[in-house]
């Protein structure tokens, strides 16, 4: 392939790339939006695969059979609830790829182009930028490994998810910043040190470290899409050493778009987006016990399906406990036996329902609930008070009271679902343990709640069988 024509590959895949992500950004094209992803990334390996550049084909193709292989095996088996695991160990990956690609970009800097027609000046001009990318690649890179690791043990649980509040959290990470600049500066006038990167590196490895691992749990949404941006700059830092463009341009699509998410992730949970991209230094979390709540109401299976029975209008809002039991399907089931009867039923998604953006929406869409009855949380949070019963199906934190009436909530602030002025709201989860956030929630003590508890798939299979 002449170089010429991979440019010009290089720019139709990164057309598929913007088309992609215009797809993915709406329900009904969706998976068109994968499809054009699918064929941008396809165009983009067989143009660099065969670019005039490269060399060592048969590695090439060995390390992506190898690759390609863990990967389908992954994704196969991954379950919905794993996808944000999924999506952290991978973000660890392209981390680890930009710091990979810093150091051998450091020992075997590329030839500049077309050298002989450069004064000295210029050449040393392109040798002091190509420093700078290699320094701020490995720290991004470096930066983005070992936060996504953390984000990674985190959400499987093996890493504790309270906040770690180390005395002085701030001004480490603050001198984390100024070392890591100063020892830049000695690496681009000393011109090259190995020792400065490797000190550096070490120095980000701990500083994304300290910078995830003290993000509470109610944070955790905006660090899994903080992270997909840092990735995406990771990505376009290698694009930058590497001096390829199309790395550089899908770099910036994936950073600007994590970082797009990120705020409006920000938004749903009442968090500022400085401080999160600056260390997010997440909100202690506080495991409050239900003492002094009051008593909670008990409702049976029957009792619910005779009240569902009873209603005009209906919402569901569902929650990470959902996709735990992958009640799903029988929702869909109930809503269609409701509809059928004449009762009007929607659904309620909050913006962090579950434990990635948009969980809800694909697990409704799996079980084939119309796009039409689903909808955001701003958009059905109005028409509570005239709905004659809710059903919270696993859901805890995002409809929880205490956000907007508790302003000493680790929550205070978060926008929910309020779904406590409709008539009857009934919870279904197997205790009256807490949620994501560790905080009590005031609504299952409220006098119009009732606790269907059990695993929500099977209750509202029961639900279903009583319809
Ligand atoms: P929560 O985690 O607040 O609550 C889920 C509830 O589901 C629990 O109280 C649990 O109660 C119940 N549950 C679990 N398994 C089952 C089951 N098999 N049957 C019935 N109930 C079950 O979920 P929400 O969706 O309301 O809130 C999401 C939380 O996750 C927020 O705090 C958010 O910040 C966080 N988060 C969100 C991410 C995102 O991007 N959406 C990413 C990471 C975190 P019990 O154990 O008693 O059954």
């Amino acid at each position: 392939m002449s170089a010429g024509l991979v440019q010009a590959a290089y720019i139709v895949a990164a057309l598929f790339f913007i088309m992609s992500l215009a797809g993915l950004s709406k329900q009904t094209s969706a998976r068109s939006g994968n499809y054009y992803g699918i064929a941008g990334m396809a165009i983009a390996l067989i143009a660099t695969i065969f670019s005039p550049d490269a060399q060592g084909f048969g590695w090439v193709i060995v390390a992506m059979a190898i690759g390609g292989a863990i990967g389908i095996f992954y994704a196969r088996k991954v379950e919905m609830t794993e996808m944000p695991e999924l999506v952290a160990i991978l973000h660890s990956f392209v981390g680890l790829a930009a710091v990979l690609v810093g150091y051998n970009s450091y020992i075997d800097p590329p030839a500049i182009a077309n050298v002989a027609m450069l004064s000295a000046s210029e050449v040393h001009a392109h040798h002091v930028i190509h420093m700078v990318e290699v320094f701020l690649g490995v720290f991004i890179g470096a930066v983005t490994f070992t936060g996504s690791i953390v984000a990674f043990g985190k959400l499987r649980g093996v890493i504790s998810s309270s906040p770690l509040n180390i005395p002085h959290k701030h001004k480490l990470n603050l001198a984390a910043i100024v070392v890591s600049t100063l020892l830049m500066i000695y690496f681009v006038k000393a011109d090259g040190s190995m020792f400065a990167l490797i000190v550096m590196t070490l120095i980000a490895f701990a500083f994304g470290y300290h910078l995830v691992a003290s993000i509470g749990g109610a944070d955790m949404p905006v660090v899994v899409s903080m992270l997909n941006s840092y990735s995406g700059w990771a990505a376009a830092a290698a694009g930058f050493m590497l001096a390829n463009d199309l790395l550089i341009v899908t770099g910036a699509l994936v950073g600007s778009s994590g970082a797009i998410l990120s705020y409006i992730m920000c938004k749903a949970m009442n968090r500022s987006f400085v401080s999160v991209i600056a260390g997010g230094f997440g909100q202690e979390v506080v495991i409050s016990s239900d003492e002094e709540q009051g008593e909670h109401r008990e409702a049976s299976a029957e009792e619910v399906a005779e009240m569902l029975k009873n209603s005009k209008s209906v919402i569901i809002t569902p929650g990470y406990g959902m996709a735990v039991a992958q009640a799903q399907y029988p929702v869909h089931e109930i809503t269609e036996k409701l509809r059928a009867q004449g009762v009007e039923v929607r659904f309620g998604i909050h913006p962090v329902a579950g434990r990635l953006p948009g969980h809800m929406n694909v697990l409704l869409a799996e079980a084939k609930v119309p796009y039409d009855i689903v909808l955001e949380m701003d958009e059905i949070n109005d028409d509570f008070s005239d709905t004659d019963t809710v059903l919270v199906i696993g859901a805890n934190d995002t409809v929880n009271p205490a956000a907007l009436e508790d302003p000493n909530s680790p929550i205070a602030g978060m926008p929910v679902l309020e779904v406590w002025k409709a008539q009857n709201v009934i919870v279904f989860k197997r205790s009256m343990n807490t949620g994501y956030a560790g905080v009590q929630n005031p609504l299952f003590f409220k006098e119009n709640t009732f606790m269907l508890f059990g695993d929500a798939k099977d209750s509202v299979d029961a639900i279903s069988k009583a319809l």
